[in-house]
């Protein structure tokens, strides 16, 4: 994507006086890693150190810009991926599916909202997952510590202890699975001129399915017109795409290791004599987010979030009172930058409505500029009577929907959506033009965590978004 005309790039905050990137340490932490052998972790600790940034300021500050972009309203947020990302995800065929399936989706919504749309993917990174217990307690009675992610422990039974060496293999599998994205995206995975897959064949109701249908037809004639017109030269639009890559900042320990004093790269065009600006950059993504977990003020994860120049989110769940909100923005964005904080409200299809008018309201009268996101996943999760966690395509819409609807109504809008996804045809979400019932959940539930849209329920909202625009 194209830097958005007219749009600076930001200024990278000055880190506080008294911040550094262990200040954190000081402070207290939800969800800390208590290692069994404490001994064990400073080596590898220092391996992440010497190791080099996964990503660099120049692709952080032009996603930083075009975040601003997205909060100015000319641009939409799209990201996407796995709840919990494994280590054995990191597979040319998982990875090539999700980014067709982002690529689809923002071409979807750009047909449908007229500006461009900003890519980010949770992925090469969204190893670690907050739990709301340290323990589970298995089918046959015994209770094992919780899997927290692949950074932290395994999830077979017996792999469950904590063990710091994992942290030096999420290094590894997300510089694997970066360079795979890298080197395809470079390669023409994402070659706009060349005609995609749409298949369509599982939407049954026939309404939809015309429906659907013309919007595919409609992207496929706009891509053969800027063909025909030369947007296709080797740097034209349709060759270069861009994804950026993200993941929850639960580990700080990791983090930590991986955050870099760095040179700030000049606004393009821009001349830098004299001394080079340098800021913190949390190099193992292009974007993290608090979880609303580990959102308290006075917590280690704000502490070390407020230090970083990365664009950073923040999730904003039905606890969160609205002062508390503009103290949080005020914590971590004090150089108020426009677009440098992706709120990510996920209320619930039932409480949204009660919530959301407030919180804009609030954020309003402080004078912050944020992208406002609707994640409508995390608070829709449900268990079916046998046990099995899901979620419904229907609750999902409706959260937002209503979430596009008060904003509208409050004189705002929304800038994105956040999305858990995976381009394999699993059945962990229920409902969706395929029909997906309870009693279809077993068929393909291979979720670690949190139940996924699946390839074609993932289109499927971004066609209903599109429609939304479009009328
Ligand atoms: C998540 O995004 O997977 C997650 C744990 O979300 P939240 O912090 O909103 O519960
Ligand atoms: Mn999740």
């Amino acid at each position: 994507m194209a830097p958005p005309p007219n749009t600076p790039q930001s200024v990278p905050i000055t880190p506080p006086e008294d911040w550094t990137p262990s200040s954190w340490r000081t402070k207290p932490l939800h969800q800390a890693v208590l290692y069994p052998e404490p001994t064990a972790l400073p080596p590898v600790t220092a391996k992440l150190t010497s190791l080099p940034p996964l990503v660099t300021p120049h692709e952080i500050t032009r996603l930083k810009a075009h975040l601003r972009a997205a909060a100015e309203g000319q641009a939409f947020l799209l990201q996407g991926g796995d709840c919990a990302e494994l280590f054995s995800y990191c597979t040319p065929a998982a990875i090539d599916a999700k980014i067709k399936l982002l690529l689809q989706m923002s071409l979807v919504l750009i047909w449908g909202m007229n500006k461009p749309v900003v890519r980010v993917a949770r992925i090469a990174g969204q190893y670690a997952k907050p739990r709301s217990s340290p323990n589970e307690t298995l089918p046959d009675g015994t209770s094992v510590p919780s899997f927290r992610g692949d950074v932290l422990n395994g999830y077979e039974p017996a792999d469950r202890a904590l063990d710091p060496n994992r942290l030096v293999q999420a290094y590894f599998h997300s510089a694997a699975t970066l360079n795979y994205m890298r080197a395809q995206i470079a390669s023409g995975v994402a070659d706009l001129h060349r005609p995609l897959e749409w298949d369509l064949g599982h939407v049954r109701d026939e309404e939809l399915n015309k429906r659907y249908g013309a919007i595919v037809s409609s992207i496929t004639e706009s891509l053969r017109f800027m063909a025909t017109i030369g947007a296709d030269a080797p740097a034209g639009p349709l060759r270069t795409v861009e994804l950026f890559s993200s993941h929850e900042g639960l580990v700080l320990e990791y983090e930590e290791a991986l955050t870099r004093r760095l040179r700030v790269p000049p606004a393009e065009g821009e001349f830098v004599g004299g001394a080079a600006q340098e800021a913190w950059f949390a190099t193992s993504g292009h974007m993290i987010w608090i979880g609303d977990r580990t959102r308290q003020l006075d917590g280690g994860h704000v502490e070390f979030f407020r230090g970083i120049a990365n664009p950073i989110g923040v999730k904003v769940g039905p606890s969160m009172k609205a002062p508390e909100l503009v103290r949080l923005l005020d914590v971590v964005n004090p150089g108020r930058e426009v677009g440098k904080v992706v709120l990510i409200t996920r209320y619930g299809a039932g409480k949204v409505e009660e919530l959301l008018g407030g919180h804009i309201e609030a954020v309003k009268g402080s004078g912050h500029r944020v992208v406002w996101q609707c994640d409508p996943m995390h608070g829709n999760t449900q268990t079916t009577s046998t046990g099995i966690k899901t979620r419904a395509f229907s609750d999902i819409f409706s959260e937002l929907s209503s979430a596009l609807r008060i904003h509208r109504a409050h004189g705002s809008f929304l800038g994105g959506v956040h999305l858990e996804l995976t381009g394999d045809a699993v059945t962990e979400c229920i409902g969706g033009s395929e029909g997906l019932e309870e009693e279809d959940l077993s068929l393909n539930y291979t979720t670690y965590c949190d139940p996924r849209l699946n390839e074609k329920q993932a289109l499927e909202l971004a066609f209903l978004i599109a429609g939304h625009y479009r009328g």
